[in-house]
């Protein structure tokens, strides 16, 4: 299934891949808010400190396969996401799939072998499917200490925090924070090397700011890089000097950043595929079980596929993972084998990326009007007509596509380019095409939609944590009041998703769920556009059967009934019955994919192979 590909012994190729196209400009070579597609801060800090994934994916330790039981599941509240048979109370799993589901009185004839669990009334549904996140950099980030806003309110919080890890950091070992947002956290601007001194001395300290395209570093960190006021500064990057002309430990772009960060050894001891299990680990205890990947080989270059291989391989997977390759790398990809649909139930390609615009809180989304108070109107990362070129030929190819477009002028150039596909005849709708993020739309936008059956999968958080900004400073009420305009899709019927982008916001399904339905915004009590929140029950269709439809795998996934994977959620609550301000507190008391228990709250560590 995988191959080893041609490029896979070539070192890493430099940085400059990793911008989307050359109308990026220099300072926006990685886009704080846009997808981490571009975050080349992680490339450049694996090239310097030698990271080799395809070493990671070979050291993968491999489990045997198991043979999972036959397992009846009997007294559940069932919510099924099947509309021809919405509840059942029971459940019966064989191989990993559900081979029967219904009430209790209708059960078949059971086999002697069957272990019978007596669910005692717990509320179930299907498992969350994440339609957009971004495995390999989550899995460089989640060993690191999230010290951001969501966690932290104020600096002063966040250094104190450090400061206790530190503590009960093995003598020598860095501390690395990430996600310190001074725009959302109360204090100073920056994270100065005095600052980061009182977290520690004896620990070399190094965060990240959220947008990774700065970093802050204590005068440990800087010594054992030999960080000097004499330093040559890599071409576009700075090493901020204070008033005497010394580093005062704030780091600008990823060159300077992965002077320091490259001797934190933790990289290279690391095992990036290890870290990538413990990302559906994550994934699990907020109740995915499947999620896909939204910029394939824009990290590592092709060589990301061996680490899938390997995960594939492990028979250690807790989550199925479906991916998009990244079109940055076309040429890469054009030197593979590598096709639509490749790979399997675990493990299976079913998108092609193209990147079109930048993010609209970043001010670089791509927009018909200027932004707020100011002339630019954001930038477009690929020109039409290569936008237009790759459509045709990734539709050509059998690819379903998915366009990352965020400002109203890059949505209408996608949907330009599905048009013409359209006319081609090459039906990007009925490929399952899809716009990324789709976050202002107008109302002949839906229209299009609409008629060439194109999908949107948004990034709800936008309206929950940034809807403040996107308000006051970005665009003003009458514009802000057309982001991520979920109602007026379902009103359409056309089928839409809900998406993290983590590590743009953490994965959280019912968290994106709440955003939805109740449109709150983050320190407001004003909603955003509250004509767009939608009910709960096409909001759980959303994150469940349509985000598997999108992923080309509601066949087996999505819903639970027959024939399909036993892949489900237990709740401690029916979402449809408590509070819409409240179902992001619903608790997830157990996670199951094909038919075995990978999260369980009750017990410390994942109930599947530990
Ligand atoms: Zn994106
Ligand atoms: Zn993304």
């Amino acid at each position: 299934m995988y191959r080893s590909f041609p490029d896979s012994t070539e070192p890493v190729p430099p940085s400059q891949t990793l911008r989307p196209s050359a109308l990026v400009p220099e300072g926006h070579a990685s886009d704080p808010f846009a997808c981490p597609c571009c975050a080349n801060v992680f490339k450049e800090t694996l090239r310097l400190a030698e990271v080799d994934l395809a070493r990671h994916a070979k050291e993968l330790r491999r489990d045997p396969l198991g043979l999972a039981p036959s397992l009846l599941i009997s007294n559940a509240r069932i919510m099924t996401m099947n509309p021809d048979a919405p509840h059942a109370d029971s459940l019966l799993i064989q191989d990993g799939k559900i081979a029967w589901i219904g009430e209790a009185a209708q059960k078949p004839k059971l086999a002697e072998d069957v272990e019978a669990i007596d669910f005692e009334g717990q509320f179930v549904m299907p498992g969350f499917v994440e339609p957009h996140m971004h495995l390999p950099p989550l899995a460089l980030l989640d060993s690191f200490e999230n010290v951001g806003p969501f966690r932290f309110e104020t600096i002063t919080e966040a250094i104190d925090h450090l400061k206790a890890v530190a503590d009960a950091t093995p003598d020598g070992q860095w501390v690395v924070g990430r996600q310190f947002d001074p725009s959302l956290q109360e204090g100073p601007d920056a994270l100065t090397r005095a600052m980061l001194d009182e977290a520690s001395t004896e620990h070399p300290v190094f965060v990240y700011n959220a947008s990774l395209h700065l970093a802050y570093c204590n005068s440990k960190a800087l010594e054992i890089a030999g960080i000097t006021a004499q330093t040559e500064v890599p071409a576009g990057s700075e090493i901020v000097k204070d008033a005497d002309g010394e580093p005062n430990g704030v780091l600008k772009a990823g060159p300077a950043m992965a002077l320091v960060a490259r001797h934190n050894p933790h990289l290279h001891n690391q095992n990036m595929a290890e870290a990538c299990l413990e990302v559906f680990h994550r994934a699990n205890r907020v109740g995915i079980t499947t999620l896909c990947d939204q910029g394939t080989g824009l990290f590592q270059g092709a060589r990301e596929l061996e680490l899938y291989g390997a995960l594939r391989e492990s028979n250690r997977m807790t989550a199925r993972f479906r991916y998009s390759l990244g079109n940055a790398i076309a040429k890469q990809w054009d030197r593979t084998e590598i096709a639509w649909g490749h790979g399997d139930e675990w493990v299976r390609v079913t998108g092609w990326k193209i990147v079109s615009d930048g993010s609209n809180q970043g001010r670089t989304g791509l927009q018909r009007d200027p932004f707020l108070n100011s002339k630019e109107k954001g930038i477009a990362y690929i020109e039409t007509e290569e936008l237009e070129q790759a459509v045709e030929q990734r539709l050509r190819e059998g690819w379903a596509i998915c366009v990352h477009a965020n400002g109203d002028a890059a949505i209408d150039r996608v949907l330009d380019a599905y048009e013409r596909a359209d006319r081609l005849g090459l039906d990007p709708g009925g490929r399952r095409s899809r716009i990324e993020h789709c976050s202002i739309l107008h109302d002949e936008h839906i229209e299009r939609m609409k008629a060439l059956r194109i999908s949107p999968s948004f990034l709800i958080g936008h309206v929950y944590y940034w809807g403040n900004a996107f308000v006051e400073d970005l665009f003003g009420p009458e514009k802000a009041a057309k982001l991520d305009r979920t109602g007026a899709c379902e009103e359409a019927g056309i089928r839409w998703t809900l998406h993290s982008d983590d590590p743009v916001t953490e994965m959280g399904p019912l968290r994106c769920i709440e955003n939805a339905v109740t449109r709150t915004r983050w320190r407001s009590d004003a909603l955003l556009s509250p004509e767009e929140c939608v009910p709960v029950e096409a909001a759980l269709r959303a994150a469940t059967l349509d985000s598997a439809w999108q992923c080309h795998s509601d066949h087996e996934v999505g819903s639970l009934e027959k024939g399909k994977y036993a892949d489900f959620v237990i709740l401690d609550a029916d979402p449809r019955s408590v509070e819409p301000t409240s179902i992001n507190e619903i608790q997830v008391l157990g996670t199951w994919v094909n038919g075995e228990c990978v999260y369980d709250s009750n017990s410390e560590s994942p109930g599947r192979k530990p």
